[in-house]
């Protein structure tokens, strides 16, 4: 199937066009830096960048893909999680199009549109798969056997207490005067630097932390040190070498995450790992997760880094995975929702 698809979730206005496996186009459009000022996402700003950018990105999306709108056969459109008002300027365009097309919608899960989307590179997901889901607001760990849902489709082992993983990055990257959003800079800062420089805590690690919280993840008591760490150096008048940190910084974060992937993947049985969301994109979580995991015979699937971030093409993924499967339409008084949980990926 054809299938067009709007992301609206934060800063990126994204539409992708898919044709089966086949990515045709993927259009974005970010308000990244009206929001840097600020040192975070202005949820206002974000909605009135949507509105702006949402025609042109789908007539952008159109021409790449060589298509017209009328050849779509179904519209998919993230709607949740997110910010309320930015992914109602999404759900609001994709009913616009799916009633002047006279085409069904579907409304998908952000969550499970960044897993689904690996699928346009690598094909099939393997099923099932243990998917490791780090992005600016969640972090979780998740047996998934159907990411279009489903009875059982996608099941939760774990997931970050505090902190998502990239809010981490980003709080780091503050605390170190580096520029929003920090994830992208601490992994180039890093490159420079050496990641034993500072023995950084790795999270929920403990043998007595491992008993209730195996496949969970804490990353708020790491930033703190990180901080306590940096206005120590500061009142010693000393520079802080921002390489090493961000090094530092980033190995405490890669090693737990890779360390609970794999564990949980042979605990369950699955031979397939799957990483997606933002902070996907990491040059050293993708190397580390690849090595730990091929020692233990496991392979590990992770799209490439602008596939990662946010963008409209994974959306089309998922939805053309839904029509693909016979999954129901969503209604067309689908509503936006904001919290939408990891599990529950059909509207
Ligand atoms: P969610 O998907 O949970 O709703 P989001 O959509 O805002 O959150 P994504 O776009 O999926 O988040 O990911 C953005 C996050 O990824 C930011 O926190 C950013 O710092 C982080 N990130 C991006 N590139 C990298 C990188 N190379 N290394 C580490 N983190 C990165
Ligand atoms: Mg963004
Ligand atoms: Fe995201």
């Amino acid at each position: 199937p054809l299938v067009l698809g709007i992301e609206t979730s934060c800063d990126e206005t994204g539409v992708g066009i898919v044709r089966g496996n086949t990515l045709l186009a993927d259009a974005v459009a970010s308000s990244v830096e009206e929001h840097a000022r600020f040192g975070g996402v202005v949820p206002e700003v974000a909605s009135r960048a949507h509105l702006e950018a949402m025609v042109p990105t789908i007539e952008r999306a159109c021409a790449d893909a060589g298509i017209r709108l009328l050849d779509v056969d179904a519209i998919a459109v993230t709607n949740g999680p997110g910010l309320a008002g930015a992914l109602l300027v999404g759900v609001a365009a994709a009913k616009a199009l799916a009633v002047g097309l006279g085409k069904p919608i579907f409304g998908v899960n952000h969550l499970a549109a960044h897993v689904a989307v690996d699928q346009l590179e690598h094909g099939p997901l393997p099923s099932p798969c243990v998917a490791l889901l780090v992005s600016g607001g969640h972090s979780s760990l998740l047996r998934v056997s159907d990411v279009t849902g489903g009875d059982q489709g996608v099941v939760p082992l774990g997931a970050t207490i505090d902190d998502a993983a990239g809010e981490a990055f980003d709080k780091v990257a503050r605390l170190l005067g580096l520029p929003f959003p920090g994830g992208p800079h601490i992994d180039r800062a890093a490159r420079s630097g050496s990641s034993v420089y500072v023995d950084f805590p790795r999270g929920l690690t403990s043998r007595r932390d491992l008993e209730r919280h195996r496949f969970d993840f804490s990353f708020s008591g790491l930033k703190t040190a990180v901080a306590r760490w940096v206005e120590a150096r500061e009142r010693s008048g000393e520079p802080v070498p921002v390489d090493d940190v961000a090094a530092s910084f980033q190995e405490a974060v890669v090693d737990v995450l890779t360390r609970k992937a794999v564990d949980a993947a042979v605990s369950e049985g699955i031979e397939d790992i799957l990483i997606g969301g933002g902070v996907a994109a990491n040059s050293r979580l993708r190397v580390l997760a690849e090595e730990r995991a091929a020692a233990k015979g496991i392979r590990v699937r992770v799209p490439r880094p602008g596939l990662c971030t946010d963008n409209g093409a994974m959306v089309a993924a998922l939805g053309a995975e839904m029509v693909a499967r016979g999954r129901q339409a969503s209604p067309l008084d689908l509503p936006a929702d904001s919290s939408l949980p990891v599990t529950s990926v059909l509207a």
